[in-house]
């Protein structure tokens, strides 16, 4: 009998996709056959791009991790319960990542209610390398914002992204 397809959900706002993102879609793409990247709806204040333009920036970027990892990565958006997009793309593990304390408390209750919603799905924290550990998307918007220097957090791809969005936030 044919081992079953092992399918694994990284859920995240990509608002927008970082160096620290890729590097946990790396690790993550060594642990299961399809990785399907969930682009959620919300985002949070000041988003550097709707839900269509960070699904395609997304896709833009992970074209060469596919390449590279040999697995297969889906950009998806979504807009459902968490639980219940993974059920519907067939997937038995979320993935997350974790930085430092500071993102423990949030996980671990979202964790929490994840397993008592659906414990058929488990959840897997992966540690991003040192070089990436502390990057979050909203120090990259603001740092980019104030004009520095964002050129080591993120892709080539989002940093032209990040151009155009902070040329549109300064005009009058
Ligand atoms: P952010 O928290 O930066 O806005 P997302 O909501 O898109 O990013 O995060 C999706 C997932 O990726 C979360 O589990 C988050 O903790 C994780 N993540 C984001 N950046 C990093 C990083 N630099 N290292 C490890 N995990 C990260």
């Amino acid at each position: 009998m044919a081992a079953r397809e092992k399918i694994g959900v990284y859920p995240g706002t990509f608002d927008p996709i970082t160096n620290g993102h890729l590097d946990i879609i790396a690790r993550g793409a060594k642990l299961v056959d399809r990785l399907v990247v969930a682009v959620a709806a919300s985002s949070g204040k000041n988003p550097v791009a709707e839900l269509d333009e960070r699904v395609a920036l997304t896709r833009e970027v992970l074209a060469e991790t596919a390449q590279e990892t040999g697995t297969i990565i889906e950009v998806r958006p979504f807009s459902t319960l968490l639980v219940q997009f993974t059920r519907e793309v067939g997937a038995s593990v979320i993935l997350r990542g974790l930085r430092a304390i500071s993102d423990f408390d949030f996980e671990f209750q979202l964790a929490g209610m994840n397993y008592r919603l659906d414990p058929s799905i488990e959840t897997v924290f992966l540690m991003a390398s040192e070089r990436h550990q502390f990057i979050s998307s909203r120090f990259v918007k603001e740092i980019a914002l104030l004009g520095g220097d964002v050129s080591s957090f993120v892709p080539p791809l989002t940093e032209r992204h990040l151009d155009a969005w902070v040329k549109k936030q300064r005009e009058p």
